[in-house]
């Protein structure tokens, strides 16, 4: 399935969740947001995770800066630039903000100002300690008020709870997802959608793998093996076209639209462990330590996950060249922007090559970006 029909698949589908009377509750697509209390309030949660244009880019100079992220700037576009680059974003009416980064507030509150939509606001500590679990906590008995306020009806605990579960089942599809040997360029479709649609995919996807569960339908050496870290390959982006075309396949999405989604897994022994709902949230806020917003240690957390997948990598695949890391960068990213010369460094003195990609939505990058991972394949 290309992007196109992946979009107009989604307009159907939200424009049925719209009729019934769901609220859509959008948000830009990162980390630590708790969707399980959007679900028990009825709500469904629309992650921004569509890449940009030089159109969508452009739209966003009357409120912002070009130093601002593109991705951020093209989120802008999608709600300013008229008629709509996505229908589906006319049926969203909350938008939420999160403190994720600098850009993700600004533009939060940007769109929600421009495109008149309520915003409810949750800020996610940058800490892991015992006072910032307890500020976790208060931000999501704020965000349940708000909610309740606007709907006027309580949110009962059982809900949110059905909604972790549903949840957590629904990442273990997408896990086994990442252990299909399939195209990088195939897994990434599939992590796509299941992050779009969420668990209203859930049979569709255990049906593939089910389907690809048994069969190697890759034979690895015929392809430049790559980890694929930094900033997610948003929907319709050419990218992972590019990558494709140059005889590369990535092999693991150390991204937020990967690795970072489903590795936040609750046993079973914990969920039966731990009954309160809010106790879950907060603890897989606490156990959250390789996603980019900012935490101590993040970078080294960071470093150490990606030397783990490629040690795991050679141990199965002793025969092969070592996995290359590809850091994809958006420019003006106010997390990789910042550390890629040292990640780059530290990833080097380990023995590991490295590609910081930088790069803004235009299409006139694109054959700059060619040449550079073109470059990059000959070169491992
Ligand atoms: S600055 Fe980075 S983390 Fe923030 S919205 Fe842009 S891409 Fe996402």
């Amino acid at each position: 399935m290309n992007s196109l029909e992946l979009l107009s698949e989604f307009e159907t589908f939200l424009q049925k969740k719209k009729d019934t009377g769901k609220k859509i509750i959008a948000f830009l697509g990162h980390d630590n947001i708790p969707i399980e209390l959007l679900e028990a309030a009825d709500f469904f949660p629309l992650r921004m995770i569509f890449a940009g244009d030089d159109q969508l880019m452009n739209s966003s100079n009357t409120y912002l800066p070009p130093s601002t992220c593109s991705f951020a700037q093209s989120c802008i576009g999608y709600f300013t630039l008229t008629p709509r680059t996505h229908k589906f974003l006319e049926y969203v009416d909350y938008f939420l903000l999160s403190n994720h980064c600098v850009s993700d507030i600004c533009v939060s509150e940007i769109i929600s100002d421009v495109a008149d939509l309520k915003r409810l606001d949750f800020y996610v500590p940058y800490y892991r300690n015992e006072n910032a679990s307890k500020y976790y906590k208060i931000e999501l008995t704020n965000l349940k008020n708000e909610i309740e306020k606007l709907t006027r009806e309580r949110i009962p605990d059982y809900k949110i709870r059905d909604s972790i579960i549903k949840q957590n089942d629904f990442k273990k599809v997408v896990k086994d997802i990442s252990n299909l040997k399939i195209k990088g360029y195939e897994k990434l479709k599939l992590y796509q959608k299941a992050m779009l649609f969420g668990p209203n995919v859930q049979p569709e996807l255990e049906r593939i793998v089910e389907k690809h569960r048994d069969h190697n339908e890759i034979n690895l050496k015929e392809y430049k093996n790559l980890l694929l870290t930094g900033c997610s390959i948003f929907i319709d982006d050419f990218l992972i076209d590019l990558i494709d075309e140059s005889g590369g396949n990535i092999v693991h999405f150390d991204t937020w639209i990967g690795h970072q989604y489903y590795s936040q897994i609750f046993s079973q022994e914990t969920l039966e462990k731990i009954q309160d709902p809010y106790k879950l949230l907060i603890k897989r806020f606490e156990t959250n330590v390789y996603g980019d917003h900012c935490i101590s240690h993040s970078l080294e957390n960071q470093i150490n996950s990606i030397i783990n997948y490629i040690n795991q990598f050679k141990k199965e695949n002793p025969n092969m060249e070592d996995v290359a890391v590809l850091n994809h960068i958006i420019k003006f990213c106010d997390h990789f922007s910042l550390f890629q010369s040292t990640f780059k460094q530290k990833l080097q003195e380990k023995g590991v090559k490295v590609l910081n990609l930088e790069r803004d939505y235009s299409r006139a990058m694109r054959g700059q970006l060619r040449t550079r991972i073109e470059a990059f394949m000959e070169m491992i």
